[in-house]
């Protein structure tokens, strides 16, 4: 949202008081960030369920390539193991996180840490 429309307001509300701590400790602390399948039809595969909804939204307009040349933009080399997984060749699961720390400051995104939604409100 914040790249596609920048003079929209974006902030991020985070009832906790870190963001992204799911993060740190994602693929035993390396964050498997992707997987070297190219092929949309052949990585949902790897999806015992909702491999339809995967489709449409994600693997057809996001997909890993997206996401290595996203991270590669912003100075991060992705790794591919033996297995296929991508990881941060820092080995890090920091480097994601400060990459995406870095992104929301640089876009102006507002981030509001131990502030838990409660109700959302649309107004016409
Ligand atoms: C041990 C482990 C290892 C994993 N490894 C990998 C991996 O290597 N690669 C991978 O792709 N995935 C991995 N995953 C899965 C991945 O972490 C999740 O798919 C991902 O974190 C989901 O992101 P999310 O933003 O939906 O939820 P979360 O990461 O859980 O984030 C939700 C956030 O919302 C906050 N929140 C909750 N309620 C409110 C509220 N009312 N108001 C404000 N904030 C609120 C929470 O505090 C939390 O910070 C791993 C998961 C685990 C548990």
């Amino acid at each position: 949202m914040a790249e596609l429309q920048p003079d929209v307001e974006v902030t991020i509300f985070e009832k906790s008081n870190q963001l992204l701590s799911k993060v740190k400790v994602s693929g035993g602390g390396r964050c498997n960030v992707t997987h070297a399948c190219f092929d949309p039809r052949e990585l949902v595969k790897f999806y015992p369920r909702g491999s339809r909804e995967l489709m449409g939204p994600f693997f057809n307009r996001f997909a890993p390539g997206d996401t290595i040349s996203w991270f590669d933009d912003r100075g991060v080399t992705l790794k591919t193991e033996e297995d296929g997984r991508m990881f941060p060749i820092t080995d890090s699961s920091q480097t994601i996180i400060t990459t995406f720390l870095n992104e929301a400051h640089e876009k102006n995104i507002i981030v509001r840490t131990q502030s838990g939604v409660i109700a959302l409100e649309t107004h016409p």
